[in-house]
């Protein structure tokens, strides 16, 4: 399986490609986690792209789509992979087709913008370990502390308010139109996000026809 996840940011695209992956035994591949690596590291790619995740715009491409060919050549790729974030415009679909590297499905999980809204306003991270969290659907056992590491929970920049309009408004300008580029060539399928994840997980399997 060589799938594609479309959807704007906190439509849950991670959290359904993790579970995808461990049912398929094949890997999510996450250029949002590739970077926040880079940049928790302070590699160069993390010095330059930490100024544009933090304003919720898109990382240039020739860094993006360097990173993300350097974790495509890895061994594990090579029998199938779920794309988290990656293509984010045609130009970055475009250099993936060049490369070699062909989806079969791009499959968009839909949801309103007042929805993510909502929802991104809730999300709290853990500055030492990256685990994630919900204060309404997934929050920790104490209050803005991490269940796993005891560190004080963050908003991550790019899930503050003004960071989430500005990443809605690239997500319908850049990557939307990605939909209409995959329908094109007979590779687009759609679910609507559901109200819990176990529904959406349900609908995206059916959409792929998998059991
Ligand atoms: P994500 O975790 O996928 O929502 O990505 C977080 C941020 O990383 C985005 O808002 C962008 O700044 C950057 N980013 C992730 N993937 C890409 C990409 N394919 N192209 C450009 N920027 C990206």
């Amino acid at each position: 399986m060589k799938l594609v996840l479309l959807g704007a940011p906190g439509a849950g695209k991670g959290t359904q490609a993790e579970i995808l992956a461990k049912k398929l035994g094949i890997p999510t591949i996450s250029t949002g986690n590739i970077l926040r690596a880079a940049v928790k590291n302070g590699t160069p790619v993390g010095i330059v792209a930490k100024e544009y995740m933090d304003a919720g715009a898109l990382v240039p491409d020739e860094v993006t789509i360097g990173v993300f060919k350097e974790r495509m050549a890895e061994p594990d790729c090579a029998n199938g992979y779920i794309l988290d974030g990656m293509p984010r415009n045609i130009a970055q679909a475009q250099a993936l087709v060049d490369g070699g590297i062909e989806v079969e499905t791009a499959l968009s999980i839909e949801i309103s913008d007042q929805t993510i809204i909502d929802r991104m306003s809730g999300r709290r991270a853990c500055p030492e370990c990256s685990a994630t969290y919900h204060t309404q659907s997934a929050p920790p056992k104490k209050d803005g502390v991490c269940d796993k590491c005891g560190a004080a929970l963050t908003i991550r920049k790019d899930d503050e308010p003004e960071t989430v309009k500005n990443r809605l408004a690239v997500y319908h300008k850049e990557t939307e139109p990605l939909k209409d580029w995959y329908a094109a060539r007979g590779k687009l399928k759609s679910v609507d996000n559901q109200p819990t994840i176990e529904a959406t997980t349900a609908v995206v399997l059916e959409a792929l026809g998998i059991k």
